[in-house]
């Protein structure tokens, strides 16, 4: 069986939750679920970087055009684009103008479930609709509908990885081998352990 205990993710602080003052905000939810930070940096993304980093999944711009057509059509609205993966290129382009306009956060974390655990406590892509208590419902108020009519990404202030093989593919891509610490954190112990002889005295 996998060991889940030291599953990887990663996770992204987008411009929004910088310019918006959120950043220990955002970390504080990732860090009190037990979750272990392994890696962390501070950077201006380029154009490339960011292509990349939605190009893993090269599925992504099909899907995700495929999705906002659907998103256009249940407002009303008529896509400017019928085939997915030109919708897809047009929302690369709005992702890359969003993503290079500032710093951003880019962060690694490990633990159990820690791709599933971090897509809890962050919440559902559209704000408006993100659950209340996730960070996405809880800090902003985008749309699709707006962001659509606006022309641009809808700002939802982080990136978490979608399953184990795309974060291992993120990671490897924002971070060097070097950057990726290891170590162990106390935490751990009543976590996971399944002795716990060495509480008391
Ligand atoms: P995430 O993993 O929750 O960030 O969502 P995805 O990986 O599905 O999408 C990545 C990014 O593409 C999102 O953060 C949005 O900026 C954009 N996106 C995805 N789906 C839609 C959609 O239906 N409409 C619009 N306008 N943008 C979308
Ligand atoms: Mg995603």
């Amino acid at each position: 069986m996998k060991n889940f205990k030291k599953e990887k993710t990663l996770i992204i602080i987008k411009p929004d939750g910088i310019q918006r003052s959120l950043i220990g905000e955002i970390i504080k939810r990732y860090e009190r679920s037990g979750l272990k930070l392994i890696a962390l940096k501070m950077l201006v993304p380029d154009k490339n970087l960011t292509q990349k980093h939605y190009l893993i999944d090269p599925q992504w711009k099909q899907k995700t055009g495929q999705n906002t057509i659907n998103a256009y059509r249940s407002h009303n609205e008529t896509p400017p684009f019928s085939d997915p993966t030109k919708m897809g290129n047009f929302i690369l382009d709005k992702l890359v103008k969003y993503f290079t306009c500032s710093p951003v956060i880019v962060m690694a974390w490990q633990g159990m479930h820690a791709v599933e655990i971090v897509r809890k406590i962050t919440g559902g892509t559209e704000p408006k609709s993100s659950d209340m208590g996730t960070i996405r419902g809880d800090f902003t108020i985008d749309s699709y509908a707006i962001a659509d009519t606006d022309k641009r990404a809808v700002r939802n202030l982080v990136h978490a990885s979608g399953s184990p093989e795309e974060a291992e593919a993120e990671i490897k891509l924002w971070f060097k081998p070097s950057e990726i610490l290891n170590y162990r954190l106390l935490n751990e112990e009543i976590l996971y352990d399944v002795n716990l002889d060495g509480i008391l005295e």
